[in-house]
């Protein structure tokens, strides 16, 4: 098989194979064919990972943080240089066109690790004065190991958007990549080794949620980075909330993205396909509630038809198919019982919403008109291409209605009034929001979700404070007064 790795796990700088561990096959979900077979970590070698990872930490926390940085950067232009390889591996893996595989899995992680090298050697503490002389420092501290815990849409990316900045702060990570994805990451520790990184400072472990929960669990165990939905992010924040662990939750959304009447309607079409079909809809971000403001109506849903008319669907290795197959047939099966629940529920199917007869998990974009609020696919995360349109019409009805949902990832508005667009995007209750576009996720900004979409921030400096603990330092420089 193309794709086999040389062994299912990668741990102390070499590929370890399990015996005996639950197989995880990888099928392309182009052909449904299988491309590889792997095995989910036994607990012995969940232990040789947190064993090496312990180990190693200690060593890499005390290098400078202008070394670990260097070592960052190197692995970026593996990365890089490995772009073409890399890409076909996430698009046999994931689906994904490999136009959108080049442009935006390996080289968007090489962009972190880019960006967090660069920031490794500027973490400092800082200097406060106190009464009489006296003075206190603070000295930002690794926190240890860390777990980085992987969903099956951006493999290698969410792989590095963790590692960089826990790596830069002087942090092990070790990482499980979805089940359903398990090919990429494994790539990304060969390349840490080759730049000089020690054995063991970033470790790759295979499994089901059975293996990230024993890994969430152990008392080694600092800090768990997820990215997934919100059930599963329910149960590993309660797991970490047990050894009072710190978390970053990364998790799902049904964001809204809002047109008024005045906006660009080429434009706003635009950022309804980004937002709903990029990746084939599986994007967290999605803005996926498309609120359009009456009098536009039914001019956007022209637009949008007719752009759609010209979707290039076929086989993602063809560098002229913009979409793809969903990852899987259990996704694929998830999605077709939405796009059921819609017809049912009373909303006008405008475009698409068939399986394609071919082999493979393929699905035509969807787009269904006349949504109201209370139906399922407009309350509820679909993780497909399914948009959803909405009628509004004014800004404080739709600022209410867009708002009331228990997910808070993304948020956008289309419009050309600039009071009114920083108006609404401040009224937003989401964590990321957009502003005549959608979707973009550059390692400079914060990205993260408020409300049920997740804890801390991914990218960005902010980053930086949730891979280190501030430890203060009190110093005396005067005669100490005690009452007896
Ligand atoms: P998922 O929640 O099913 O699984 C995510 C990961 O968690 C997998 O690696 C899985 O094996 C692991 N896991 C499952 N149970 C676990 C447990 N009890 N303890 C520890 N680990 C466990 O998600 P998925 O289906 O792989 O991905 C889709 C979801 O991810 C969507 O909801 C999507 O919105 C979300 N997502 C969020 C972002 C973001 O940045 N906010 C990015 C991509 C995807």
């Amino acid at each position: 098989m193309k794709f086999q790795p040389t062994a299912s796990h990668f741990i102390n700088g070499e590929y370890l194979e399990s015996a005996n561990g639950k197989a995880i096959d990888v099928v392309y979900p182009a052909t449904g064919e299988k491309i590889a077979s792997l095995q989910a970590a036994t607990p012995d070698v969940i232990e040789k990972a947190l064993r090496s990872a312990a180990a190693a930490q200690k060593k890499w926390g005390a290098m400078t943080g202008t070394e670990r940085g260097r070592v960052l950067r190197r692995t970026a232009d593996i990365l890089r240089e490995r772009n073409r390889e890399l890409s076909e591996i996430e698009t046999h893996d994931t689906g994904k066109p490999i136009q959108e595989t080049l442009v935006a899995d390996a080289s968007a992680g090489a962009d972190a690790l880019d960006y967090f090298g660069g920031l490794a050697a500027s973490l400092t503490g800082e200097y406060i004065a106190l009464a009489n002389g006296d003075f206190a420092y603070t000295i930002p501290e690794p926190l240890g190991v860390c777990v980085g815990i992987g969903a099956w849409n951006y493999p290698i990316q969410i792989a590095c958007l963790k590692a960089a900045p826990a790596l830069a702060c002087g942090n092990a990570m070790i990482f499980k990549p979805s089940d359903t994805t398990p090919l990429s990451p494994l790539k990304l520790a060969e390349a840490f080794v080759e730049a000089g990184a020690p054995k063991g400072i970033f470790n790759v472990v295979q499994g089901f949620g059975d293996v990230g929960a024993a890994l969430v669990a152990d008392p080694r165990v600092a800090k768990v980075s997820l990215t997934g939905s919100v059930p599963t992010g329910r149960k590993v924040y309660a797991a970490a909330a047990e050894g009072m662990k710190h978390v970053t939750m990364e998790l799902g959304g049904k964001s809204p993205l809002i047109v008024f009447d005045d906006a660009d309607i080429e434009n706003s079409v635009s950022g309804a396909i980004l937002g709903n079909f990029f990746s084939s809809g599986q994007v967290c971000s999605n803005g996926t509630r498309v609120f359009v403001q009456k009098r536009i109506k039914g001019a956007f849903l022209d637009r949008l038809c007719t752009r759609l008319a010209s979707v290039k669907i076929g086989d993602p290795m063809d560098p002229e198919v913009n979409f793809g197959p969903l990852v899987s047939q259990r996704q694929l099966e998830i999605v077709k019982a939405y796009i059921a629940k819609g017809l049912a529920e009373g909303a006008r199917l405008v475009h698409g919403g068939t399986q394609l007869e071919r082999p493979g998990f393929y699905l035509q974009p969807t787009v269904f008109a006349d949504v109201r609020d209370e139906m399922t696919i407009a309350r509820e995360e679909i993780f497909g291409p399914v948009m959803s349109v909405l009628d509004f019409e004014t800004e404080e009805e739709v600022i209410a209605r867009a708002n009331s949902t228990e997910f808070g990832l993304a948020a956008g508005v289309f419009t050309h009034d600039l009071t009114r667009a920083h108006r609404v995007a401040r009224q937003f209750e989401a964590g990321t929001c957009y502003i005549n576009t959608y979707n973009v996720a550059p390692v400079e900004a914060p990205f993260g979700g408020s409300k049920l979409s997740g804890v801390g921030r991914e990218n960005s400096k902010l980053a930086l404070q949730h891979y280190t603990d501030m430890k203060t330092v009190y110093v005396s420089v005067n005669e100490l007064q005690a009452p007896y």
